[in-house]
C-alpha cells in the first residue's frame, strides 16, 4: 500500500455510495441566517455532507491505472484529498459554539490546502500524455471538477456566512456586475500578454454594461478570465508586428479589438467576447472543449528572451483546460457557454448565465454518473 492512502477503503466505498443532497443558488440565497444556533446546523450539516462527496472521488481515484495516480502531481492531489477525507471524517459531533469555531478553523484550512489542486491536475495530466499521448481522462475529470466545484461552494459559503458581509449572501453577490468584473481582469490579462509578445490588443465593451445578476464573483472572473486570455492571445498570435523592431511606428497595422458584449435577456445575462484572432478549424471545434485540448506550445523555453519564458506563457495558455472548465462551471448554475468559430477570421464566445433566483435549475448533477 502506498503511503498516504486512506486508512479505510471501506468506509470510503461505503460513503461513496450514500446519497448527497443537492444545493441551488436559489437555496443557497435562502440561506440568510448567521446567528450561532443556525451556523451549528450548517456545521453539522457540512460535517456529514463532505465525506461522502470526497469518498465518491477518492473511490474513483483508486481505480485510476497506475502511471496516473503515481504521477507526483496527481498523487499530491490524492493526499489532499484523502487528508481532507480524513480529517473532516473523524471530526467529533458539533454541538456548542466552541466546536463549530473549532470546525470552521478545519474548513479554512482545508480550502486552502485545495487551492492548488487544479493547477497540480493539469500539469499532472500533462506530464502522464506527455508519455501516453492517447491516453484521455476525460469523464473522471469532469466529476472530479464538477465535485470541486460544489464543494468549494458549500465550503466557502458556510465560511462566509460567519461573517456576514454587505451586498454578499454568503459566497453570493447581490446585483453583481459583470462588467465592472471583466474590466478589472483585463488589465491583468493585457499586462500579461504585453509582458509575453511586447503587444496586446484593446478590449471595447459594447451593449449593456450596467446589467446586473445575483451570482458567484469568483466563477464569472473564473470563466471570463479563460475566454479573455484565449480571445487575447488568438489575436495577438495573429496579428503581432512580425517584426519586433518595427512596434511603434505608424506604418504598424493596427491590432484589431477585443469586443466584450453584455446583454441581459428574460432568463439569461449574456457575455459575448469576439475576436479576430482566426478562428478554430471546423475539424477541432469539439477537440477544443477536452481536457488538455491545446495549440499553446509546451515547449517554448529560451533563456535569452525574457518574454518567452514558459511559465509566464503557462499563465495565458498551455494547459487546455480552460474551455472545459469553463462549460463546467457555467452549466453548474444553469447557464452554458457556445463557441461560433469563423476559421480563418475570428471567433465568438457567448456565455450564458442564469439570472433566474428562484428558478435556477441549477446545481449540482453533483455525480453525473448516478443522476
Ligand atoms: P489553452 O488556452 O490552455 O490552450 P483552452 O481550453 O482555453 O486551453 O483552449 C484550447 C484551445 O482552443 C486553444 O489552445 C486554442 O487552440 C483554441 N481556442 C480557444 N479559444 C480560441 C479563440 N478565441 N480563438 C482561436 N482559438 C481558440
Ligand atoms: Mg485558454
Amino acid at each position: 500500500m502506498t503511503a498516504g492512502l486512506p486508512r479505510s477503503f471501506r468506509h470510503i466505498q461505503v460513503l461513496a455510495k450514500q446519497h448527497a443532497n443537492t444545493i441551488t443558488l436559489g437555496q443557497l440565497m435562502r440561506n440568510t441566517r448567521s446567528d450561532p444556533v443556525s451556523l451549528i446546523r450548517q456545521g453539522q450539516w457540512l460535517r456529514g455532507q463532505l465525506p461522502i462527496r470526497f469518498a465518491r472521488r477518492l473511490d474513483e481515484f483508486l481505480q485510476l491505472p497506475y502511471v496516473v495516480v503515481h504521477n507526483k502531481n496527481i498523487k499530491q492531489v490524492l493526499d489532499i484529498y484523502v487528508d481532507t477525507f480524513e480529517s473532516v471524517s473523524d471530526f467529533p459531533s458539533i454541538l456548542t459554539e466552541k466546536d463549530e469555531a473549532e470546525f470552521a478553523g478545519l474548513v479554512q484550512a482545508q480550502l486552502q490546502k485545495h487551492q492548488a489542486v487544479a493547477r497540480l491536475i493539469a500539469e499532472g495530466y500533462r506530464e502522464v500524455r506527455m508519455a501516453y499521448p492517447h491516453f484521455r481522462l476525460d469523464s473522471f475529470l469532469d466529476r472530479l471538477f464538477i465535485t470541486r466545484i460544489s464543494v468549494r461552494i458549500l465550503m466557502e459559503n458556510y465560511i462566509r456566512m460567519r461573517t456576514p458581509q454587505e451586498g454578499y449572501i454568503g459566497v453570493v453577490q447581490k446585483d453583481m456586475s459583470p462588467h465592472r468584473i471583466i474590466q478589472e481582469l483585463s488589465q491583468e490579462i493585457l499586462r500579461l500578454t504585453e509582458a509575453i509578445y511586447g503587444v496586446a490588443p484593446e478590449i471595447e465593451f459594447r451593449g449593456n454594461m450596467s446589467c446586473t445578476l445575483d451570482y458567484i464573483p469568483r466563477h464569472v472572473q473564473f470563466m471570463c478570465q479563460e475566454l479573455l486570455k484565449n480571445a487575447v492571445r488568438a489575436t495577438t498570435e495573429r496579428h503581432k508586428p512580425r517584426d519586433r523592431q518595427n512596434f511603434g511606428f505608424a506604418s504598424e497595422p493596427v491590432m484589431p479589438k477585443v469586443v466584450v458584449e453584455l446583454q441581459k435577456g428574460d432568463v439569461h445575462v449574456i457575455i459575448k467576447i469576439s475576436d479576430q484572432g482566426g478562428g478554430v478549424p471546423k475539424k477541432v471545434q469539439d477537440e477544443a472543449w477536452q481536457y488538455g485540448w491545446t495549440t499553446a506550445d509546451n515547449d517554448h523555453e529560451d533563456e535569452e528572451d525574457p518574454y518567452s519564458g514558459c511559465t509566464w506563457r503557462k499563465e495565458l495558455a498551455g494547459y487546455g483546460f480552460g474551455l472545459p472548465l469553463t462549460r463546467l462551471h457555467a452549466q453548474y448554475f444553469g447557464g452554458d457557454v457556445f463557441m461560433q468559430a469563423l476559421p480563418g477570421h475570428g471567433t465568438d464566445m457567448y456565455l450564458l448565465l442564469n439570472h433566474l433566483k428562484q428558478g435556477s435549475p441549477s446545481t449540482e448533477e453533483d455525480d453525473p454518473s448516478t443522476a
